[in-house]
């Protein structure tokens, strides 16, 4: 999955540090990202050198290995917009839609430019105290804004959501999204909400988007996915009762019962959500397995 960037080292703690000027920039515009989109598909980030920023307009995000990257402090607030008008170093740099991380290579980068987009998003979006509106600054120690006048703290905001595999024997529920970008096949998902457990969203989302009832709900892992700032997890689950669909069409485009052996292969395997499907196609032996 796209997290999983073995035998590099992802660390996130966090430290107050300038930059070298080898360390990585990422700097995001909407959902757009300043980089250099190679032929070959692979996606280069500008180093802090090569865009001409000062070390202390930049705020420190994390390391991968040796490498560290950061965010311009100027996007807690708004994007650097000038950036490549007038920094002839800059001009091989262009501003991309974010997808092109999701297919670009290398992996490592990708999920860099992922996990800071998660961050960019959340330090633009709490330029100002939710309690009482004052501009808030940042946390001198940990990963956090903070109010000068009523001492608000605002840590990072991660929406967990449920991936959900409705088996029926051979079967698997498949989805297509309505209304969105992205078309190719899904599983159901859905938002925590609050006051639920994840077992509680893996049923209500089911029910919700395609009439059944599940039974025996169990977690298969976790997948941290910054594009949408979600931490998703994922739980396969057996259709409970009448295997007739009754799909939510203002949700789905396509909701259909698929044989195991009929699950196409997924190009990558950077999604929980192909994970899951190739999983359930490939061990069909894990899936005979009662539990309760
Ligand atoms: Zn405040």
């Amino acid at each position: 999955m796209i997290q999983d960037i073995s035998p590099k080292v992802f660390n996130n703690v966090y430290k107050k540090e300038l930059p070298n000027p080898r360390d990585y920039v990422f700097s995001f515009r909407g959902r757009e990202v300043l980089c250099v989109l190679g032929e070959d598909g692979a996606v280069r980030c500008p180093r802090v050198e090569e865009i001409g920023i000062d070390k202390h307009e930049l705020i420190y995000l994390f390391s991968i290995d040796e490498d560290k990257f950061f965010l311009p402090k100027k996007e807690y607030g708004f994007y650097i917009s000038e950036i490549s008008d007038d920094k002839s170093a800059c001009h091989q740099f262009h501003y991309e839609d974010i997808r092109v991380l999701r297919s670009a290579r290398p992996g490592d980068l990708c999920f860099a430019g992922m996990t800071a987009y998660h961050l960019y998003v959340w330090y633009r979006d709490n330029k100002y105290c939710g309690r009482c509106g004052r501009e808030t600054i940042i946390h001198d120690a940990e990963r956090a804004l903070k109010c000068p006048d009523c001492g608000n703290i605002i840590y990072p905001k991660i929406c967990p959501a449920v991936i959900v595999g409705v088996t029926d024997g051979t079967r698997i529920m498949m989805t297509r999204y309505a209304g969105r970008p992205y078309k190719g096949n899904a599983l159901i998902a859905g938002f925590c909400e609050i006051g639920e457990t994840a077992e509680d969203t893996v049923r209500r989302e089911v029910y919700e988007e395609v009439g059944v009832k599940v039974k025996n709900i169990r977690y298969f892992a976790s997948q941290p996915w910054g594009f949408d700032s979600n931490l998703l997890l994922g739980y396969f689950c057996e259709l409970d009762g009448d295997a007739d669909i009754n799909m939510d069409e203002n949700e789905l485009a396509r909701a259909e019962w698929v044989e195991r052996n009929d699950i196409g292969e997924e190009a990558k395997n950077l999604s929980l959500t192909a994970t899951m499907m190739m999983h359930f196609k490939e061990h069909p032996e894990l899936f005979n397995l009662k539990i309760q």
